[in-house]
């Protein structure tokens, strides 16, 4: 009588077992839609949160490739992510001012938000029309990243159950290491650079948690703001080309996406020779491209600013 059922109900049986193996450790039975929801703002803290999460969780990251972080907004769709999300992880200190309104609903329908900047001792603009306010390009220091990661296993710690958070703990642990050997790399490229040569002139106050990490000043600004969404005035221009040449500026540093718009305005309004290098300030690019994870782009922007600085052609 039980023969013929009994056969059947032991792969039955199997894959109960791994469905409730799936339910401890991630409140799942194997289906995406049933693993926590986790939606990241920032596509380079979507790579972070990525590296330290796997397969544990499903990772919605709102900005696109190549995308201005200041200005992007999100779809529809993305929107209901946001609001059915079991947290949302946010650069934060002003960053995303495209998703401000949809951060407000989120937090209004108690979604979780993780806002990491200011839990990174935040630095404040020191000059520039946002000189006094927190500063939230915190990414350009690898230090602060590694202290970015501790405070999302933290929360993760908090909105996730304990099983998943074993096998987080130790991809966060490695990654922490990625990163600590990152921090050194970056050091020693940019170490390189003699003091008196390390000026940094940007497209935007970019780059204020890499000079303060390793050394370096920000001189100036073609928009001397925090924001790109700021426009230079001719007397701001007027001041950025007196600033190139009273430093003796070789090279100025801008934002992969808008190389071409930025030398042309120099050309044409400030009169200012001098080589414009594209650096990924802002975003990663699309994966097969240069800068498709937060490490790549941070070794290619140490060695194109130290290359640049250093008066040898940019690396490709
Ligand atoms: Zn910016």
């Amino acid at each position: 009588m039980r023969h013929g059922p009994a056969r059947r109900a032991a792969p039955i049986a199997a894959v109960l077992t791994l469905c409730l193996s799936a339910l401890l450790a991630i409140a799942g039975c194997g289906s995406s839609q049933e693993r926590p929801s986790i939606v990241v703002t920032t596509n380079i803290l979507g790579d972070v949160v990525q590296n330290l999460v796997g397969d544990n969780a499903e990772v919605h990251v709102l900005m696109k490739p190549n995308a201005d972080p200041h200005s992007f907004g999100v779809s529809a769709q993305e929107a209901g992510y946001m609001e059915t999300a079991d947290l949302i992880v946010a650069n934060g200190l002003g960053l995303e001012e495209g998703l401000a309104a949809n951060l407000d609903n989120a937090r209004s329908q108690d979604v979780p938000v993780l806002e990491v900047g200011e839990h990174i001792d935040p630095l404040e603009y020191s000059s520039g029309s946002s000189s006094g306010t927190e500063d939230p390009h915190f990414w350009t220091d690898p230090g602060r990243m590694i202290e970015a990661v501790d405070v999302i296993e933290e929360r993760l710690d908090e909105e996730l159950d304990p099983g998943a958070m074993d096998r987080i703990r130790d991809s966060a642990s490695s990654y922490r290491g990625e990163l600590e050997q990152l921090d050194r790399d970056v050091a020693e490229t940019l170490s390189e650079v003699p003091a008196d040569r390390r000026k940094l002139v940007t497209n935007h106050h970019v780059f204020g948690y890499l000079a303060d990490r390793f050394d370096y000043e920000v001189v100036g600004a073609v928009i001397p703001s925090g924001t790109t969404l700021a426009a230079p005035s001719a007397a701001d221009l007027n001041d950025l080309s007196e600033t190139i040449r009273a430093n003796d500026v070789p090279a100025i540093f801008v934002d992969s996406s808008q190389q071409q718009k930025l030398a042309d305005v120099l050309a044409d309004e400030a009169g200012v020779d001098v080589e414009v290098i594209p650096l990924y300030s802002e975003s990663l690019t699309e994966p097969e491209q240069d800068a498709g994870d937060y490490i790549s782009m941070q070794e290619i922007n140490a060695a194109r600013i130290a290359d640049g600085l250093t008066g040898q052609r940019p690396s490709d």
